[in-house]
């Protein structure tokens, strides 16, 4: 039995803590918000989680949601023309579906669940002093506190950090009463150049099933529009403004939207990075990063909780394999490599989206309009992001990926 006290109890931390708890670890989460303050909160995310993360829950039992949540079953992308119609349009269905539930419901529910199955809950806004605590009386401690300040103790990895500022102003809208899709359900993802991203989901959220709106505006550009905007119901109106504006196909789906609850809406914008995962701290004891403490991506691609998820899974079985040889410093850099070795994909990907497209990226999504098996490719990719090494990022191997998947004749 080792013990481990892990900063933070989001997607990654609780994740990890119900599965070292079920093998009977002696773990502590540390958070800095009640399982009723994180309900009675503002929504955190989009959240939306593709096949291979949702099996990580459903390996450990703690797929509490699954049966109430939609189901999504598919990617749409679109990209509008002069006429306020696609210019661009596919739709595919992934392989297996994916589904959100709201952080709100499922933080409050894991946090109470793991106090229920007597895990050692600490309601503290963790600082340094703090870090130094755990790490004198356990034998790991893992800081998985999001994009909390706390991260800052990890050295940025300037790396493979190219952009210190923020790239998309973010902006959410959880809603309910839109009209669904016509063919099947999906993430339904819009490209507007040089304006920004808007994309659109079923969710659970606190009173049940509903939509929800993901804005990505670019720095600047005329969707970076929420500074003036004051109440829930301007959010709600500025939402339906920008697609009237830009996407009025979405705009249809909206005529009788309402906000799901007052705290159903988010803006706010941050700079992606990774951070190097070992931290010594002024004693010179250690601590070790996990989730978007060090890989923090723009919500562009929806992949935050789905990194977050593997990383537990990850540092979970690394855990498991040390037996009870000590967490040094050399553990915590392999067991980071580990989970690099899948993660550089997901950023080198997500960062990709944030510049415009080159030719050879343009060049994918229109053909996908085509051929089926290559819309089918990228949708699943989502799932797997190493799966785009290396055509995503190389003309050449872009040209031969699109030649193989062209029916012959
Ligand atoms: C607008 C937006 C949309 C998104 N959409 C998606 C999406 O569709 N799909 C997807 O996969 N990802 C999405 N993400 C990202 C995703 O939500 C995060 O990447 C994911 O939750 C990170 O998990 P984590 O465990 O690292 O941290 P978190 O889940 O953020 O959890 C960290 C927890 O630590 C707590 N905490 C912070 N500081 C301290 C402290 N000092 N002491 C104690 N506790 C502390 C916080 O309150 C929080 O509960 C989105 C993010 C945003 C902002």
């Amino acid at each position: 039995m080792r013990k481990i006290a892990i900063i933070g109890g989001g997607q990654s931390g609780l994740q990890l803590a119900l599965g070292l708890q079920k093998r009977g670890d002696d773990v502590t989460v540390v958070s800095n918000r009640t399982p009723e303050q994180i309900r009675k909160g503002r929504v955190t995310s989009s959240q939306f989680m593709f096949h291979e993360s949702l099996q990580n829950e459903r390996d450990l039992g703690i797929n509490f949601w699954e049966k109430e949540c939609p189901n999504t079953d598919g990617i749409a992308f679109a990209v509008p023309g002069p006429d306020g119609t696609p210019a661009l349009f596919w739709e595919t269905k992934l392989d297996h579906p994916g589904q959100s539930v709201d952080q709100r419901l499922k933080f409050a529910g894991w946090t109470e669940e793991f106090a229920k199955r007597g895990g050692k809950l600490m309601i503290q806004d963790a600082g340094v002093a703090e870090v130094e605590e755990y790490a004198k009386n356990n034998d790991l401690v893992i800081v998985a506190s999001g994009k909390g300040e706390i991260a800052r103790l990890f050295e940025t990895d300037a790396a493979n950090t190219p952009y210190t500022t923020p790239m998309r102003a973010l902006a959410l809208t959880y809603v309910k009463n839109m009209v669904p899709r016509k063919t099947f359900t999906a993430v339904a993802f819009n490209l507007i150049p040089g304006v920004g991203e808007y994309f659109v989901f079923p969710a659970l959220t606190l009173n049940g099933a509903c939509e929800i709106m993901v804005f990505e505006g670019v720095p600047g550009g005329p969707m970076d529009c929420w500074a003036d905007v004051k109440t829930p119901a301007q959010h709600l109106q500025r939402s339906k403004e920008i697609l009237q504006k830009f996407l009025p196909w979405e705009a249809e789906r909206c005529k009788n939207i309402e906000l799901t609850d007052e705290m159903g809406i988010l803006a706010g914008r941050f700079a992606p990075g990774v951070r190097k995962p070992v931290c010594k701290l002024p004693s010179g004891r250690l601590a070790m990063g996990m989730g978007d403490v060090v890989v923090l991506n723009d919500p562009i691609t929806g992949q935050g909780s789905n990194t977050a998820s593997k990383a537990a899974k990850i540092y979970m079985a690394r855990i498991a394999e040390r037996g009870d040889k000590p967490f040094d410093a050399a553990w915590m850099q392999e067991t980071f490599d580990t989970f690099w070795n899948y993660a550089q994909w997901v950023v080198k990907w997500t960062n990709s989206l944030l510049t415009p497209p080159p030719p050879h990226i343009l060049q994918l999504m229109g053909a996908a309009s085509q051929i089926p098996p290559l819309a089918g490719r990228i949708a699943n990719g989502f799932n797997n992001p190493p799966d785009f090494n290396p055509w995503w990022f190389d003309a050449n191997e872009a040209g031969k990926l699109i030649a193989s998947l062209t029916p012959k004749g």
